[in-house]
């Protein structure tokens, strides 16, 4: 197996259990069989985003999801608000463009989150807003939306509220039920940690009845289609899915299930506070707004002097420790620290080790050891 730790905010490292239920025989997905565990795991799905509807699974990564979100629940023509601070902000936007929808950008500034007031002072500007995008945690910056007080300004509009939680879903606190979530979606390879590829989304009453009413301008992500599908006995999906992801789901569910939602969260809470803390140890700075920042990745400044390739090549190439770089004009300025999926002390400690011998390496820091041992102290 590869040795290198995957330290992303996705992919992230796929546990031998997932591994191993993916190697089962494929089976035909038009059989009892395939219904069997395509049920179970929409219904284990469901539980994680803690929501009474039905989830579907999409073969497609994370963007896939997005794009259905939008798609099918908001028509040509109609205005929707995107919420943009960051890359994933920016992508439901520029989707929404392609779909011939009219945008209207809320812009945060990037590794800020924005507030339930200016969402409201948008909603109330413009009663021609069908719905909203929000990212809950934006990985490019490392910032958490706090979705759960958007959710309680959403009540009082009619406005959809549509959340990617791609990078927070079983991580952070996310309850599609409570917050009054319309449109909720996830993809596999972030804190679900399994294999990248597919896709999941579930959808409130009232965003089925937007359904209802959008002309369908998407094929391959048509809902309509997939709830006829999905209606069927045994269930099925409306194309050939990925028989392989949906057993790599399934297992990875389970995992989520057997640790408890609560407790998973907790741990990634855990991790993101001592990955913060390491990162002040070593001298550096977050890039995020410490209050809104990550449960799931860390953003940080890159020190003056070195380069992006020096960095994070040596983390690497030298230490083994994979992580990630900044995007646009972020790019060379931060790097971010993934603590995704199943994360603890074991590899924050390799991590901070490798960041320490890297910078000392480099002449940035004189004490290497100084991350390693602030996450010891986190974790005692
Ligand atoms: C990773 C990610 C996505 C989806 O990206 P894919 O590459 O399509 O899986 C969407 N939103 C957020 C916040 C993400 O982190």
């Amino acid at each position: 197996m590869n040795d290198i730790l995957l330290m992303l905010p996705g992919p992230t490292t796929v546990h031998p259990r997932v591994l191993n239920a993916m190697s089962q025989a494929v089976v035909n997905h038009r059989s009892a069989k395939y219904g069997e565990i395509l049920t179970e795991t929409t219904e284990l799905m469901s539980k994680v985003f803690q929501t009474p509807n039905q989830s579907y699974l999409l073969t497609g990564s994370g963007t896939a999801a997005m794009e259905a979100g939008i798609a099918n629940t908001v028509a040509p023509g109609e205005k929707i608000l995107n919420v943009v601070g960051g890359k994933f902000g920016e992508r439901f936007m520029k989707i929404a463009n392609t779909h011939g929808i009219e945008s209207k950008e809320l812009a945060v500034e990037w590794g800020t989150a924005v507030t339930p007031e200016a969402i409201k002072e948008a909603l109330d500007a413009d009663e021609d807003i069908k719905a909203i995008t929000v990212v809950h945690n934006e990985t490019s910056t490392g910032v958490a939306a706090p979705i759960k007080e958007i959710g309680k300004v959403m009540k009082n509009y009619d406005a959809l509220y549509i959340v990617d939680t791609v990078s927070s879903l079983a991580g952070d606190e996310v309850n599609v039920e409570k917050f009054g979530i319309d449109v909720c979606l996830t993809g596999s390879q972030k804190c679900l940690a399994a294999p990248p590829g597919m896709a999941a989304i579930t959808l409130s009453d009232d965003a089925w009845k937007a359904v209802d009413k959008v002309e369908t301008n998407t094929y391959y992500l048509d809902m309509k289609a997939a709830r006829k599908s999905g209606d069927k006995t045994p269930p099925e999906t409306p194309y050939t899915p990925s028989v392989s992801l949906t057993y790599a789901m399934n297992e990875a569910l389970k995992m989520v299930m057997e640790e408890g939602i609560d407790n998973r969260v907790a741990r990634h809470h855990k991790a993101a506070n001592a990955s913060v803390k390491a990162v002040k140890a070593l001298g550096l700075e977050l890039f995020a707004d410490e209050a809104v920042s990550s449960a799931t990745v860390t953003a940080v400044k890159m020190p003056e002097g070195i380069t992006d390739s020096d960095f994070r090549g040596t983390t690497r190439d030298k230490y083994g420790v994979e992580l990630a770089g900044g995007q646009d004009h972020l790019k060379g300025n931060i790097f971010r620290i993934g603590h995704m999926g199943n994360i603890s002390y074991k590899e924050l400690t390799q991590t901070f080790a490798a960041i320490g011998m890297t910078l000392k390496g480099l002449g940035v820091i004189d004490d290497a050891g100084a991350g390693v041992a602030s996450i010891a102290e986190s974790y005692l």
